[in-house]
């Protein structure tokens, strides 16, 4: 047991370079623009290509892309959010960032993602928004639900920062024109700016309203080249553009993205082939037909123990996520929701990124066997 992992194997996620992002952040040190510029535009209408959509709107991070998804539908105070807990606490602070209140709901266990029935028992009369989260890169399909929602005003704003290039049926996510999708481009999303996010509007008015927020409310004829005649501050607004600097990262890796999907999906089946004569152990299925997978995620009794063993093996492995409930900052918002604490004390994420062989995941596997055995055994 005295080898240890290879580095690749340390590490839980992290980016994949396509090798031409180097040359592309120079080009716009060079060219003198780093804010909101051409190739920012450029970015955008390459992934709305690629989603087969007709907008998407660039901003800074995937928690801007929530915040200002939730400010074009009119979300605000007094309101509340149907939001799993089962998330990345980005998703939670979008909705107290427009003074909303979160409603925490439950998951399914088996895709640790909502349901249409949990959604509709969630529903109150103050409900003006659910945010699905597309845990792992798994689709939420509430079209069951759709019109239901719609009689009652309530919009759906997706976050889908696991799921970038994932496909519902032939469509990609942010293809359905129901709902709002928002992804992020952080440093261990399927696609890295190294920060940066996407909104998928469902309407030019919800577009020009985010394309005003992310520049300060301030309404400009031509990128940055604004003087005093077009210069006039419209609404609200914050400095959330992507940079170009992003951006033409950006733009590099969505090159190399059908070979990233590929990849992914490869990694994923590997590790199930490899997962399934372990005793203890349970995959958290995806229907990699359809999904990218972000994550390889298993369910372990004695996760803490386990935890431990692993890392002490210098596996990387991690917890996404531990459940936002019952964190002191959302404590007003706790409730009851059983699925998610027992996946909160039992989930276990294991190295998943595309610089992993299959050695190292054999070395993973392997590791995980052992380290079950030795804390079931103790
Ligand atoms: C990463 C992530 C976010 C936030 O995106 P940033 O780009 O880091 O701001 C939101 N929700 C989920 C589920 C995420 O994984």
């Amino acid at each position: 047991m005295s080898a240890s992992a290879r580095p690749d194997a340390r590490r839980n996620a992290g980016p994949y370079l396509y090798g031409r992002e180097s040359e592309a952040i120079v080009r716009v040190l060079e060219g003198g623009q780093y804010g909101h510029t051409d190739i920012t535009e450029a970015f955008e209408r390459r992934i709305a290509d690629f989603l087969g959509v007709s907008d998407a709107v660039a901003v800074a991070s995937g928690t801007a892309a929530l915040h200002t998804a939730l400010l074009a539908a009119g979300i605000g105070p007094g309101r509340e959010v149907i939001v799993p807990s089962m998330t990345f606490c980005a998703t939670v602070q979008a909705i107290l960032a427009v003074g909303a209140t979160p409603r925490f709901v439950d998951i399914d266990l088996a895709t640790l993602c909502v349901s249409d029935q949990l959604v509709m028992d969630a529903v109150t009369d103050k409900t003006a928004a659910v945010m699905p989260v597309l845990f792992g890169g798994r689709p939420v399909d509430l079209s069951a639900i759709q019109e239901q929602l719609d009689e009652r005003g309530i919009v759906v704003i997706e976050d889908a920062a696991h799921a970038f290039g994932s496909r519902h049926d032939t469509r990609r996510v942010g293809a359905n024109e129901a709902v709002l999708t928002c992804f992020s481009f952080g440093p261990i999303k399927n696609l890295t700016c190294g920060q940066g996010g996407m909104v998928i509007p469902r309407t030019p008015a919800e577009a020009d309203t985010i394309r005003r927020t992310r520049l300060l409310g301030v309404v400009q004829s031509q990128g940055e080249r604004a003087n005093t005649t077009s210069y006039r501050v419209d609404g609200f607004g914050l400095r959330y553009q992507l940079s170009a600097l992003n951006a033409a990262i950006g733009l590099v890796q969505l090159d190399g993205f059908r070979a990233a999907e590929d990849t992914r999906r490869l990694l994923w089946q590997t590790y199930r082939d490899a997962l399934a004569p372990l005793d203890g152990v349970t995959l958290i299925d995806v229907d990699v037909d359809h999904v990218v997978p972000h994550l390889c995620q298993v369910r372990v009794s004695h996760r803490a123990g386990v935890f431990a063993n692993l890392r002490s093996r210098d596996i990387g492995v991690g917890v996404h996520y531990p459940p936002n409930h019952t964190q002191p900052a959302f404590a007003a918002w706790h409730r009851s929701l059983p699925a998610t604490e027992q996946a909160g004390g039992e989930i276990l994420s294991l190295p998943f990124h595309q610089h992993l062989t299959d050695t190292d995941i054999d070395r993973v596997v392997t590791s995980l066997d052992q380290a079950l055995k030795s804390v079931g055994g103790s």
